[in-house]
């Protein structure tokens, strides 16, 4: 009999993609994926470790697992992804009710561990494979319109707040020729929109083909015309000119780009081990800005780092004036116990202090927000439409190329159209407009 699997997704558009493979790879070995848990046989949880908080939603789902195994005992359940690599077997410790875990880099073992937890067996895969990158398994794509297509895993840096280098590895790329099918690929099945997934996609490299990111993702454009390009996460010291080139150049490469700075204080940056400056930080903003006048940019923000002064917070507040962001990631600083600040720093920023900071970063930011989309009113702009919008089903939602969200009257357009919207209204987080 057909056993059915829910997988539940957490945290990042990488754990996203990665549930996509792996969906293909259990589909291969005859399972069936289905959208709820409730008639599941087999419950994977897919997690994030970034935050505690992001752990502590792991545990409560696994409680709500506990109560439905009391009514279907043969229910099985599996955590995969970087919890389980970062805490390893201790999780078997931690809580009950789990039959098996993967990491980031053992999802071929998984069939096994299935396999092994339908005859009883507990077992655990959270070896490190360095090379691998999951090539040759074509993801099984939740959606039509847009695709993840994940260029390279794992991260050589070492920010001292992150643990990504500890559950996801060092850098491993994938061949430029098999991204470029891909990316052909989905260009010909009808997909409109392409996001390139790397922790750090700037520092992308194919030695055999002699090729960087700037040049995957000139590749990318050209193999893929028509087709929206977008690519996800930067960072600013890798962020060369010539990919702001391409950028420019290629009118299908969309003119947003998330570039995470954390802080905007060049002393918390080094206590961050981020590798840049405020200042070249600015001047990467002021490149790109010259090659690509109307991008987006948006980025990641922590409030309250080991050793946050009021002043470095008043850096961060300044920075975020100067660059003038379409929207940010704004969290609290939550230590991670292995990482290089949980080992050598002090977490002493009080919580209230932490809190009252976010808080004016987030309000800085919504200001800011909604300034730049009240000055998109009475524009007209290009939108990629992704679904019927939440608000009803005679509006659809999507993305205008600078990834602003677009809200807007149905007409007779579906999801996956190109539709030219006049805005006539916006909020700190949307556009709002009506076909032309
Ligand atoms: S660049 Fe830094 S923050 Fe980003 S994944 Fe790598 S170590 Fe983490």
């Amino acid at each position: 009999m057909t056993k059915n699997i829910h997988i539940r997704t957490f945290g990042c558009q990488m754990n996203q993609a990665d549930t996509e493979i792996i969906s293909s790879l259990l589909q291969e070995q005859g399972y069936r994926m289905t959208g709820s848990e409730d008639d599941a046989d087999l419950v994977i949880l897919n997690t994030c470790a970034v935050r505690e908080n992001a752990v502590g939603k792991i545990m409560n789902m696994l409680d709500n697992l506990k109560g439905k195994r009391r009514i279907r005992p043969d229910l099985l359940v599996g955590v995969i992804g970087c919890v389980p690599q970062y805490y390893r077997e201790k999780l078997f410790d931690m809580t009950d009710g789990i039959d098996f875990l993967a990491g980031p880099d053992t999802y071929r073992q998984l069939p096994m561990l299935i396999e092994n937890a339908e005859q009883g067996v507990r077992g655990a895969h959270l070896a490190s494979v360095p090379e691998e990158t999951y090539t040759g398994i074509e993801p099984l794509r939740s959606g039509s319109i847009s695709a993840f297509i994940p260029v390279m895993r794992g991260c050589n840096n070492r920010c001292a707040f992150c643990v990504v280098p500890m559950t996801r590895g060092r850098e491993r790329n994938r061949s430029m020729k098999t991204v470029i099918d891909e990316a052909g690929r989905l260009a010909e099945k009808g997909y409109r929109e392409i996001t390139l997934l790397g922790q750090n996609v700037n520092s992308y490299r194919d030695d055999e083909a002699g090729c960087d990111f700037a040049g995957l993702l000139e590749h990318v454009a050209r193999a893929a015309r028509g087709v929206r390009i977008r690519f996800t996460t930067s960072h600013p010291k890798d962020l060369s000119e010539s990919l702001v080139g391409v950028i420019a150049r290629e009118k299908n490469i969309c003119n947003s780009i998330h570039l995470p700075v954390q802080s905007g204080s060049t002393r918390m940056l080094g206590l961050m081990n981020r590798g840049h400056s405020r200042e070249e930080y600015l001047e990467k903003i002021a490149m790109i800005r010259r090659s690509i006048p109307d991008v987006t940019i948006s980025s990641d923000l922590i409030a309250g780092f080991c050793g946050e002064s009021e002043e470095d917070h008043r850096q961060t507040l300044s920075l975020m004036e100067k660059v003038r962001f379409d929207f940010s990631y704004m969290f609290c600083y939550s230590v991670r116990p292995g990482t290089y600040a949980a080992k050598r720093m002090e977490d002493d920023v009080p919580d209230e202090v932490k809190k009252r900071r976010l808080e004016e970063i987030i309000a800085l930011q919504n200001r800011i927000s909604a300034e730049r989309h009240a000055a998109e009113v009475g524009k007209t702009v290009e939108v990629l439409a992704e679904s019927e919008s939440k608000r009803s089903s005679d509006m659809l939602m999507g993305r205008t190329p600078e990834n602003r969200v677009v809200v807007f009257d149905r007409g007779q357009s579906n999801p996956g159209d190109l539709v030219r919207v006049k805005i006539h209204a916006s909020t700190s987080a949307t556009l709002v407009g009506r076909p032309q």
